[in-house]
C-alpha cells in the first residue's frame, strides 16, 4: 500500500503514520524526520536545511524530492510506504507522480487530516511539554514564532496539494479533531472505501 498523509503541522500525521506502519508493516517516510536526521548528522543537506527548518520555512523542493526518490528505492519500501510531510508543495506532488509513474507505481490513497488552526498551537505546545517531561530535546521549530511560519507555509504551499489530489478525485478527508483512536478508525474506513486512486494521481 502506498499512502500519502496530508495535514497541517500538529494534525497528527506522525501519530497516525506510526500506527499504520505497525499495522501494514510498511515504513513511515517522514521528510521532517529525515531532514532532522541530516541536521543531526551534519550532512551537506542538513547544514543547508537547518536554518530554514528552525525558522519554520520549507526546504527547497529539489532537496526533498531527491531524498524521497532515493528513499522509496530502499528494499523496505518495496512493499509500500506512508509518506508523512511529503509532498508539501504542488511541485513536489508533481515530482512524486513522475517518480511513481516511471516505476509503474500508483498511490493507493491520499488522506488529509483536517484540523482547526486554533487547535494546532496548543498541540505543538503540548508536544514540547511532553518532550521535556521525557527528558528529550524540544524540536527547534516547536515554538510560537516558527509555528506561525509553518502554518503560513502550510496554507500558502501545502493546502494547494490537497486541491491537486482532490481535483483528481484522489483525496479523502478525515476529521483530525476526533480522539486518536477515532481518527485511526476513520483512516481505516477511508482506506477500505476502496477505489485505487491509481492513474488519477499521475
Ligand atoms: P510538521 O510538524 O510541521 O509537519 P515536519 O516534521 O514534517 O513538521 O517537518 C519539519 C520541517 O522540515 C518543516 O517545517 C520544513 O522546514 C521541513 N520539511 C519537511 N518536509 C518537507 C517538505 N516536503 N518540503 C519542504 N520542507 C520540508
Amino acid at each position: 500500500m502506498r499512502l500519502v498523509l496530508l495535514g497541517p503541522p500538529g494534525a497528527g500525521k506522525g501519530t497516525q503514520s506510526a500506527r499504520l506502519q505497525d499495522k501494514y508493516k510498511i515504513p513511515q517516510l517522514s521528510t521532517g524526520d529525515m531532514l532532522r536526521a541530516a541536521v543531526k548528522a551534519g550532512t551537506p543537506i542538513g547544514l543547508k536545511a537547518k536554518a530554514i527548518m528552525d525558522a519554520g520555512g520549507l526546504v527547497p523542493d529539489e532537496t526533498v524530492v531527491g531524498i524521497i526518490a532515493e528513499r522509496i528505492d530502499e528494499p523496505d519500501a518495496k512493499g509500500g510506504f506512508i509518506l508523512d510531510g511529503f509532498p508539501r508543495t504542488v511541485k513536489q506532488a508533481e515530482a512524486l507522480a513522475a517518480i511513481l509513474h516511471a516505476k509503474h507505481m500508483d498511490l493507493d490513497a491520499v488522506i488529509e487530516l483536517v484540523v482547526d488552526d486554533g487547535a494546532l498551537l496548543a498541540r505543538i505546545e503540548k508536544r514540547a511539554q511532553e518532550s521535556i517531561a521525557r527528558g528529550e530535546a524540544v524540536r527547534a521549530d516547536d515554538n510560537p514564532e516558527a509555528f506561525k511560519k509553518r502554518l503560513e507555509s502550510h496554507h500558502a504551499q501545502t493546502a494547494p496539494v490537497s486541491a491537486f489530489y482532490a481535483s483528481k478525485g484522489a483525496l479523502k478527508a478525515v476529521d483530525g479533531m476526533a480522539p486518536i483512536n477515532d481518527v485511526s478508525v476513520a483512516i481505516e474506513r477511508a482506506l477500505h472505501e476502496g477505489a485505487r486512486v491509481a492513474s488519477a494521481t499521475r
